[in-house]
């Protein structure tokens, strides 16, 4: 129709629409409504610190909970998001349900834990991200430095002077960032020394290779020295059998995270979790401080 010039009735008429772009529009207008209700849920799966065998950290995980779909994966709506530019607010949404939720369970009494939330690579885009975080920190009272923000290495190593530039101001507010999805995105090392960073996640990937695949073992194991060489923290994701956990703690892997541990659980199955695999001693200790 184009070329038939831009008078033409032809441009006009509405392109013929295919069922998934259809079906596309209808998620977002869904997904936008369910911005506006309230709708997205956060999931908190536990990471475990290797040597202590404690629960030191976890990750927030975003959920949908769609009236008629049940609970939707991230993974159907978070590429959506990002294409819309919905993340930005659906971020904000779980950044502000994390932090409100840590700082509620420390008041509670439960053991000191720190929250790890994904950002998108839209989101870390925006120049505004350090004063959203900020305020987002001040209204819950949440000390910034239970907050640790996952960025991947794929889109860490896009623009890589830009987002240099902004790790260091999310730094200078107190906030960790770690690296989600390592081994996957190509890094180059020169750059990876200069972000200042805290932790390396290696990807599950590679952790459900360790015992197939020699050279996964390999790579993680060179992933961890990689980590310690540069003075991170290294956490392994994906963790699901015994053995590999055991791989994971002979090569002095410092957090494990996965299913061997604990899925990603709504809040109050996490709290339960918690207490079922805290000792009193440990939630005494964090009562006193
Ligand atoms: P991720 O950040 O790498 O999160 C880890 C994913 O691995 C989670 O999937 C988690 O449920 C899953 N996982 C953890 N342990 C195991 C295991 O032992 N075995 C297996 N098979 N899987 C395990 P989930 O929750 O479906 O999230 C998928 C991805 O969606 C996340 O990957 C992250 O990239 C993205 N995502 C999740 N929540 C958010 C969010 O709030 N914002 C943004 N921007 N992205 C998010
Ligand atoms: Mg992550
Ligand atoms: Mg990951
Ligand atoms: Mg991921």
């Amino acid at each position: 129709a184009k070329q038939q010039g831009r008078n033409n009735f032809q441009y006009y008429m509405a392109p013929e629409k295919t069922e998934a772009q259809l079906e596309r529009f209808a998620m977002e207008a869904m997904l936008r409504k369910a911005l506006e209700k309230d709708e997205l849920l956060v999931y908190y799966q536990p990471r475990i610190h290797t040597k202590s065998e404690r629960v030191v950290c976890v990750e927030a995980l975003v959920r949908w909970k769609h009236p008629s779909l049940g609970i939707v994966p991230p993974a159907e709506f978070i590429p959506l998001a990002e294409e819309t530019g919905l993340i930005v607010q659906l971020g904000e949404q779980v950044l502000r349900k994390a932090c409100n939720q840590i700082k509620r369970w420390q008041n509670e009494g439960l053991p000191e834990l720190s929250v790890s939330v994904n950002l998108s690579p839209h989101q870390f885009r925006q120049q505004n991200l350090p004063a959203v975080i900020a305020r987002i920190l001040r209204q819950a009272g949440l000390r910034p430095q239970y907050l640790e923000l996952e960025i991947t290495e794929s889109a860490a190593m896009q623009n890589v002077n830009r987002n240099i530039l902004m790790m260091r101001e999310l730094k200078e507010m107190g906030v960790k960032i770690s690296i989600d999805d390592f081994g996957t995105g190509y890094s180059s090392l020169s750059y990876l020394k200069k972000f200042p960073i805290d932790v390396l996640k290696v990807d599950r990937s590679f952790i459900s290779g360790i015992h197939e695949d020699p050279d996964h073992a390999a790579i993680v194991n060179a992933i961890i020295v990689l980590a310690k060489t540069l003075k991170l923290k290294v956490t392994a994701e994906g963790v699901e059998t015994e053995e590999q956990y055991i791989f994971l703690r002979q090569h002095h892997c410092d957090e494990a995270q996965g299913y061997l541990f604990g899925k990603p659980m709504p809040p109050d199955i996490f709290e339960e979790w918690v207490r079922l695999n805290t000792t009193d001693k440990d939630l005494m200790l964090s009562h006193e401080t």
